[in-house]
């Protein structure tokens, strides 16, 4: 197994801190993202393929393309960056690419957290170099004062974020610290002793 592999000898729920969104609270506001994104993408005349960045996105992109309720292609991308454990640094690379062919459809690219915007920038050249006609970003979080990177999307792209974040590290409904907590329904800061 891997190393630090979580086992199931305690529960994590003890690190945390509070919660910031509760189950149902998220699920409201996926309901109204994935509407308006549904809304847009209709008129589009493209193609649509959702691409969730791997591992964070995974709760988020299945509640989201359940709810757009549209027949777009559903796929994954994992990206590596470097760095400390809580923090991204400018370096990202792709461990695992995705299967969808973009050229020439419409990307969206579905995120847990944007943070400093390396990521997301990574991947939207990417998608471009692709030859994806159009770039969105979703993002279930934004930390947009922690921002360093200002990301532009392609063609008629547009941004949509859930919820904008405080400046602490949160864990749950997908996202992660050291692969724990992931499952939370809900979304929590982790109690800052445990990282720093
Ligand atoms: P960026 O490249 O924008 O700096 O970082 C993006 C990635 O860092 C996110 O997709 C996420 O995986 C991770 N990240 C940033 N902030 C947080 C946070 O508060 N909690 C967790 N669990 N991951 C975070
Ligand atoms: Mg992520
Ligand atoms: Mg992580």
């Amino acid at each position: 197994p891997l190393r630090g592999t979580p086992t199931v000898a305690r529960s994590w729920e003890e690190d945390l801190e509070r919660i910031l969104w509760t189950e149902d609270e998220i699920a409201a506001r996926v309901s109204e993202i994935a509407a308006e994104i549904s809304e847009d993408i209709k008129g589009c005349g493209a193609e649509v393929a959702v691409v969730g960045v791997a591992t964070g996105a995974f709760v988020f992109l299945a509640d989201l393309v359940r709810r757009m309720g549209l027949p777009v292609a559903v796929d994954l991308i994992r990206v590596e960056s470097y760095g400390s454990r809580t923090e991204s640094n400018g370096a990202p690379a792709i461990v695992s690419d995705v299967r969808v062919d973009v050229e020439g459809k419409h990307v969206i690219l579905v995120e847990d957290i944007v943070d400093t915007g390396n990521t997301l920038s990574f991947l939207i050249s990417h998608m471009k170099s692709k030859g994806a006609r159009a770039v969105s970003v979703c993002t279930f979080l934004d930390k947009p004062g922690r921002r360093k990177v200002q990301f532009e999307l392609v063609g008629d792209g547009k941004f949509y974020r859930g919820f904008v974040c405080p400046d602490c590290f949160v864990v749950g409904y997908g996202m992660d610290f050291s692969e724990r907590c992931r499952y939370l329904p809900f979304v929590a800061v982790l109690k800052p002793e445990k990282y720093t």
